[in-house]
């Protein structure tokens, strides 16, 4: 484990709390310390209050915050005092807890503090770091976990048995307090969640963490169990789309899968006890409410359900609130035939899924090297699966209309291409951008998004990026079909055959192999395939010198009416926009615009207006009617189009 402390980025800032925010944001980029929010640090600073007298501070890390990109701002001052007095309750809820450490804070407009801010508080060194070290974890999540530890620590840390993160830590750190020397030692292991570390200064805390995790890993290394074992790496072949479906049927609302078909993922679906390995339970219930408890390991996702079910009504008891249960669809999926698929209501959640699993994967081989991976009982995951903490989220959930949802739409790199990929992404849908110009695959960076570069006109490209839409996000539910070519004004008598038939082959053949190729993966779309086809005002009303193009996208419009007889009983929807006079395009710079407008004798603001209702059409309204016509208004609406031009005296 590499101690990344630097000299001249820490003198950035000095303070007690900027070498706080320094040190944290260390451990957050080390993925082998803490995953997406967890782990948790503070530090304790004496400063006076409004009337000059001095108050013990506890600057500790702001709920829901992420370790690596953490600033000063993240961090919740909360005051030490009334923290030591709640520990000193017997009993205490985690949402009354929750609501005590809002009413601690200095500042009414800083963060919730982490649920572990008595803990922090409770210790007396000024620094404390806290992780979910995956070496730490590997150790503990065995048979003889514990002694393992004693091995490997000796009296330099304090060691406490697993318990709920919350309050219920707290407490058993407050009563176990007296009894540790806890000047002396330099860190807490707590058994199968994580590792505490703590000095007098940041830097002492964060030299602490890492000689303590790597102590970890030099003894799994001594023991053979870290190099990770290998196989030869298979082809990832399944239906993935069908798969979504079916998970989709059960969790009762669209999710995106992501395949992971790497090495480890490969290495680990081959064990030959997969089914023992990974039937135990993830690496520390911390990620249970990503991941869940246990991932389906092969096929059979009624039997996952119905085990799901059986193991809430167990222990739903444990609560003394009525709890809601949680969908019983599985969160990772696990086949020797494919590799790890990761399942979530957005890509981001399938990602983080995804991401705590192959530690999950790591830890259990590792462990198993060291003589058997044993992972907390049932009951420990169920009391933090249905934290009612966790419980509260649910009542606030807002999920946005095309959550889940999968929308590919070609020639997306700019125009209307690019606006509809905005307003699909806006709805919540994941997007896969099509487009020739290899700056599509640079476009957005965020997990939500796939820009692949490709030419719309070859067929193995084609298939090749519905490949990569399904390995990424598991389906498609919608298609936009955008891309197109308006080529120069030429009249039937002087139009040269190929120009006709590049026109045709981009504009018609192309779309005729997408719908071809997309059709079985719309056919799965756990709420229908929707299909929006951009038309064109030539298609009702063509003019003089654009033969090819309005053959082309009548052509299409047919295609489209085709399909909608075709596909219906498949709950594909298919309908056509046809825009005109769309300025803030590529092709319409400002001296064409003004050349076009000077030819007709208007200025360029009434050529842009030249319409029944006087405005001007954007690329964002025409991609904001593509998206609803993907969303609930269309619901019962196939093979209808829709002009988008203003009004237009030769279309109405
Ligand atoms: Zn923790």
């Amino acid at each position: 484990m590499e101690n990344l402390w630097n000299d001249a980025d820490a003198a950035a800032d000095l303070s007690d709390l900027g070498l706080r925010v320094y040190t944290s944001r260390l451990l957050g980029r080390d993925p082998a310390l803490v995953l997406h929010g967890g782990g948790n640090t503070s530090v304790k600073i004496r400063q006076p209050d409004l009337f000059g007298q001095d108050e013990d501070i506890l600057y500790v890390k702001g709920s829901g915050r992420d370790l690596d990109s953490i600033d000063a701002s993240g961090f919740a001052p909360a005051r030490i005092a009334p923290l030591l007095r709640l520990a000193t309750l017997p009993k205490l809820s985690d949402t009354r807890m929750a609501n005590e450490l809002r009413g601690a804070l200095t500042d009414a407009s800083a963060p919730s503090p982490s649920v572990e801010a008595i803990l922090h508080a409770l210790i007396p060194h000024k620094y404390v770091d806290h992780t979910h070290a995956d070496a730490v974890l590997t150790v503990t999540h065995t048979a003889d976990g514990a002694e393992r530890i004693r091995e490997i620590y000796g009296d330099d840390v304090a060691v406490l048995p697993y318990v709920m993160p919350g309050f219920l830590l707290a407490r058993q750190v407050y009563e176990a307090l007296p009894a540790l020397d806890i000047e002396r030692t330099s860190g807490i292991v707590l058994l199968n969640h994580g590792i505490f570390s703590f000095g007098a200064t940041a830097r002492e805390s964060y030299d602490r963490m890492i000689a303590l995790v790597s102590r970890a890993e030099d003894y799994l290394k001594q023991r053979a169990a870290w190099s990770l074992p290998s196989l030869p790496k298979r082809a990832a072949v399944v239906d993935m789309a069908t798969l979504r479906q079916d998970i989709s049927a059960l969790a009762g609302a669209p999710m995106i899968l992501t395949l992971d078909d790497g090495e480890l993922a490969q290495t680990f679906t081959g064990q030959d006890d997969l089914a023992r390995i990974a039937g135990q339970g993830c690496a520390t219930p911390d990620h249970v409410i990503r991941t869940k408890r246990l991932p389906l390991v092969g096929d059979d996702l009624t039997a996952y359900a119905e085990a799901y079910r059986d193991y809430f009504t167990a222990h739903q008891d444990r609560a003394t609130v009525p709890l809601t249960m949680l969908d019983p669809a599985p969160r990772v999926v696990l086949d020797a035939a494919f590799g790890m698929i990761a399942v979530g209501r957005s890509a981001r959640a399938a990602d983080i899924a995804a991401d705590l699993y192959r530690h999950t994967m790591e830890i259990i081989l590792r462990a198993e090297q060291l003589g058997g991976y044993t992972a907390l009982a049932a009951e420990d995951y169920f009391d933090v699966e249905y934290w009612e903490l966790e419980q509260a989220k649910l009542r606030g959930a807002k999920t946005p209309p095309f959550a889940g949802e999968i929308a590919l739409v070609t020639g997306a790199a700019s125009g209307i291409g690019r606006a509809c990929a905005e307003s699909l992404l806006a709805r919540g849908a994941a997007v896969v951008a099509l487009d020739l110009n290899p700056a599509v695959e640079r476009l957005l960076k965020r997990p939500d998004f796939l820009g692949i570069r490709c030419d719309v006109t070859d067929e193995a490209q084609l298939a090749a990026a519905l490949e990569a839409t399904v390995k990424r996000f598991g389906g498609l539910d919608m298609l936009v079909l955008n891309a197109g070519i308006f080529p120069k004004s030429a009249k039937i008598a002087a139009l040269a055959s190929d120009q006709w038939r590049k026109v045709m082959n981009i504009n018609l053949d192309a779309n005729l192999a997408l719908l071809r190729e997309a059709h079985p993966l719309l056919k799965r779309a756990p709420r229908g395939g929707r299909v929006v086809i951009i038309g064109s005002k030539n298609v009702p009303a063509p003019g003089a010198g654009a033969a090819a193009y309005s053959a082309s996208k009548a052509a299409l419009t047919q295609l489209a009416r085709v399909a909608a007889f075709e596909w219906g009983s498949d709950h594909i929807r298919i309908n056509v926009v046809h825009p005109n006079a769309v300025f803030d395009t590529g092709i319409w710079t400002d001296d064409v615009l003004a050349a076009r407008a000077a030819s007709y004798g208007m200025t360029v603001e009434q050529y842009k207006t030249n319409n029944v209702l006087g405005v001007e059409v954007t690329s964002r309204d025409v991609a904001e009617l593509v998206a609803e016509m993907c969303g609930q208004l269309f619901d019962k609406i196939t093979g209808a189009q829709v002009p988008i031009d203003g009004g237009n005296d030769r279309v109405i």
